[in-house]
């Protein structure tokens, strides 16, 4: 790769056409490792954002795959059915909520979010409240790029400035500043309840990550929040959605991230580690209240189906992710892997550069006083022998869940001598 193709004619996410950052070529991955075409190995801080929690090119991901394309890769999922999306879901419904008895599947987690968005809309729409179609979340959020999903992103980080009056405009709330371990301050949920209470005959739902807000800040909340909202949905007649397409199969020490609250959702988005990193594949799950509604209301079907719905490839391969994960111990690993983390992280909170450090599971997070130079700062963490992508304040890593305590070691000194030479 010599010519220069790629900066050409290549866009990358969030990146400029006219002066874009620096792309490092791969030639590939194996295990814990990202292998550049220089020859460089790098340790994996990303796990490809969230998604590759066994590392890259394993066997019996592989093997899957392999197994799956002999027979199809790919059927309509309209009047046809097939072996790998059943056994998916059969897999799915043992550790999801016991709630959670539909699923529909998706091409990834922003359709995932469109369609949850839509299921609540229909859900209120077949009851004949059609008065019910807005949104209510918390500032700082991520939901996925597309239309509506963006709507519900942070107004700020999420750029409604740009796309204007052209989106669709919701309720947001102060994100809780009541962090994961602290003691519970009830003024956190204050907002939210005032304005659930004065605009509920317009809201379908109250959309949330539960716990951890991944991409709109990296901020980790306290439980007792989602039991108070969860409470306010109830009184008020709000479906609740969790968005677990970031938190969940294990990176916050709990399969699911609803499980550190206890309560659950009406609607739950996964994606991002479903497939182990493979390939894209979501869904959006839901209860026999929302599913049965839509189906008696009219036109009596939920109105969304994608070309790849059900995807047979993605989804034998999901199957072997999940399998793999429920047997490799995970509990151990993420707890592993949170406890070192805790550890090698704290010398940084003393930093003049820091102004917070914060771990949850398989998540550590360095939150600078400074947004970071993003082209200088990932050139430095390459230098280092470690993939690591900041943006903005926070430089955070989510290694995939196979990495040693060695490899650990070498990305936590990475992250702590990087920071530690900010300016
Ligand atoms: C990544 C992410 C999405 C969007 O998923 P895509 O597969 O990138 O469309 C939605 N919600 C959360 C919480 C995410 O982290």
């Amino acid at each position: 790769m010599t010519d220069n193709f790629d900066a050409e004619h290549l866009w990358h996410p969030y990146t400029s056409t006219i002066n874009p950052l620096p792309c490092y070529p791969v030639k590939r991955a194996e295990g814990v490792y990202i292998e550049l075409e220089s020859g460089e190995r790098l340790i994996d801080g990303m796990s490809s954002w969230w998604a590759a929690v066994h590392g890259y090119n394993h066997p019996v991901l592989n093997r899957a795959a392999e197994e799956q394309l002999k027979s199809m890769s790919h059927v309509m999922f309209g009047g046809l059915t097939h072996r790998p999306s059943i056994d998916l879901g059969k897999l799915l419904l043992q550790i999801v909520p016991p709630t959670m008895q539909h699923i529909f599947y998706c091409d990834s987690g922003s359709v995932s979010v469109e369609v949850a968005l839509k299921m609540a809309v229909q859900y209120w729409y077949s009851r004949g409240e059609s008065k019910k179609c807005n949104f209510i979340t918390i500032r700082s959020g991520y939901h996925g790029d597309t239309w509506n999903a963006m709507s519900v992103c942070d107004p700020v980080t999420g750029m409604h400035s740009i796309f204007g009056s052209a989106l669709p405009v919701r309720y947001f709330v102060p994100s809780p500043s009541c962090r994961f371990d602290d003691a519970w301050d009830p003024a956190c949920i204050e907002p939210l309840k005032a304005t659930i209470a004065a605009h509920h005959d317009e809201l379908a739902a109250l959309i949330l990550e539960p716990i951890v807000q991944g991409a709109g800040g990296m901020w980790f909340y306290h439980p007792q929040f989602l039991r108070e909202a969860r409470a306010l949905c109830d009184q008020y007649n709000l479906l609740l959605i969790f968005d677990e397409i970031a938190t969940g199969f294990g990176r916050t020490g709990k399969l699911f991230a609803w499980e550190h609250a206890g309560v659950t959702p009406d609607i739950m988005c996964i994606g991002k580690a479903l497939t182990g990193g493979y390939l894209t594949l979501a869904a959006t799950l839901t209860t026999h209240e929302v599913a049965d509604t839509i189906s008696r209301g009219n036109p009596g079907v939920f109105m969304h189906g994608p070309t790849f719905m059900g995807n047979p490839l993605a989804c034998a391969i999901a199957h072997a992710s999940v399998s793999l994960l429920l047997s490799s111990g995970w509990q151990e690993k993420v707890a592993a892997i949170e406890a070192q983390l805790k550890r090698e992280l704290a010398p940084a909170a003393s930093l003049p550069q820091v102004a917070d450090v914060r771990v949850l599971g398989a998540i550590g997070v360095v939150e600078t006083k400074k947004p970071v130079d993003m082209a200088s700062i990932q050139r430095q963490f390459v230098e280092h022998g470690v993939w690591v992508r900041p943006f903005g304040k926070l430089v955070y890593i989510m290694p995939p869940f196979i990495i040693t305590s060695e490899q650990l070691t070498t990305l936590t000194s990475a992250l702590v001598d990087v920071v530690k030479n900010l300016e």
